[in-house]
């Protein structure tokens, strides 16, 4: 399990950039699903969830840009995505 620490609402609103919405690099998206659970306006959503035959699930992610913030949340901290697969839209 990947230890991600509470981090307090007030802290997202610091980081908050007017007017910018983040979108996923499919090419570089790794699947992993890790940035799923982690936005705190839940504006990463999976598309498609997909379980290969060894086990291993892959998620088609993308950033639902009506309900990103712009908050930089996702993009702050590297345990969020291996890949640094989210940028700025
Ligand atoms: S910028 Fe903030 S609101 Fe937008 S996807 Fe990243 S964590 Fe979610
Ligand atoms: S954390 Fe990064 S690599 Fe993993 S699903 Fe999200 S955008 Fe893709």
């Amino acid at each position: 399990m990947i230890f991600r620490p509470e981090i307090p609402r007030v802290y997202f609103l610091r980081f908050r950039e007017v007017n910018v919405v983040y979108k996923i690099n499919t090419k570089k998206c790794l699947k992993c699903g890790l940035c799923v659970t982690q936005c705190p306006e839940n504006a990463i959503i999976v598309d498609d969830k997909e379980t290969q035959f060894d086990g291993l699930v892959l998620y088609t992610t993308r950033i639902d840009a009506e309900k990103c913030t712009g908050c930089g949340v996702c993009v702050s901290f590297e345990w969020w995505c291996p890949a640094k697969a989210i940028i700025k839209g």
